[in-house]
Order: structure tokens, then sequence, then C-alpha cells
């Protein structure tokens, strides 16, 4: 994974591609060990016009970042997962520290720059009024911004392992699946 040389170890954020009962992009961001996570039902974008609602979800372990497999029947998300992106973030203009990113998470406000592979650039997630844990990802403008097709389509697989969902759910069908930590 890139990491910035030095001594600071920035701190990561993953999107895994979940096909459970809908589609949906889970993306994570590590704070203070844990993953903070937000389901997109329609995929991040990085078209600034683009404003993807983001569902407040339940944290995960930051070992669950680079998880691709099944999720069984009968377990809540069941269904197949890939890696879809998986990289580092700062906080803009930040301290680098996750106590400033747990506030701004608070406060219902971060502007981030992501450093992944298809995800790069900065964005802003930010609250929404209305239903509990409704946010907004929104691509800023620059040099990583497109609005020339949609990164979800562009992509469809793992970055890890270059599979798709149903390469993953036909590995499962055939009981060939390694449901392994790929990293
Ligand atoms: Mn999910």
């Amino acid at each position: 994974m890139e990491r910035r040389s030095g001594h600071a170890r920035h701190p990561i954020f993953t999107v895994q591609k979940h096909k459970a009962t809908r589609l949906h992009y889970d993306f994570r961001l590590d704070v203070g060990g844990i993953l903070k996570s937000w389901a997109i039902p329609k995929g991040p974008s990085l078209d600034p016009k683009a404003k993807r609602l983001a569902v407040a979800v339940e944290d995960h372990p930051l070992d669950y970042a680079d998880f691709e497999g099944v999720i069984d029947e009968g377990h809540y998300g069941a269904g197949p997962v890939l890696v879809w992106d998986l990289g580092w973030y700062t906080i803009l203009d930040g301290d680098g520290s996750a106590r400033q990113a747990q506030e701004q998470i608070h406060q219902g406000k971060l502007d981030l720059a992501l450093h992944g592979k298809r995800l790069k650039g900065a964005f802003s997630l930010v609250r929404i009024k209305g239903p509990p844990g409704q946010w907004l990802l929104i691509k800023h403008k620059d040099s990583e911004s497109r609005a020339d097709g949609e990164v979800t389509d562009r992509y469809a697989t793992s970055i890890l392992t270059g599979r798709t969902v149903e390469d993953i759910e036909a590995e499962a069908r055939a009981g060939m699946l390694k449901p392994v930590h790929c990293t």
C-alpha cells in the first residue's frame, strides 16, 4: 500500500463493494484504530456534481479493511464483498491526529484528501439534515475530478485480486473461495 515515507503513518481508508440485498459501497476511514463506516448506495464519484448519499453504519475493526469473501447467509449483509479501493487519507489542513477526525465527524463535516488507487484528491463528507446518519460524499473540483463517466463503472474489480463480485460468488458456489485477508 502506498504510504508517505518518513515517520508519519497515515490512517487508511477502504472502499468495499458489497453485493448484499442491494449493491452498495462501504466507505471506511481508520479513525483511531477503528473503521468509521458509511454505506454509499450509488458508490463514490469523482464528479463534483455528484452528491452521493452516504449512510453511517456500524464501526468495523481495522483488520476488516482488506476483507474479501462472502458474508454467510443468515448474517447481516450476506453476500460477496471485494476491496474496491484501499489507500490512505489526510484531513485537509489538519494536524493528522485521530482526535481531530473524531471531532470533525462529531461536527458533521470532514474535508479529506484521499490517496487511493481509484479515489484520489479532495472530498467532503458532510452530514445532512433529516433522518439521522445521512451524509453526502462530494468530490472537490481538482486535478483528480472527472465528469466523463462513473469511476464505479470504469472499475468493477477488486484492486487486490482482480475479481468481480460475480467471480467471488461463483468461487463460493464451487467451494473454491478462499475468504482470506489479502494483505
Ligand atoms: Mn455493506
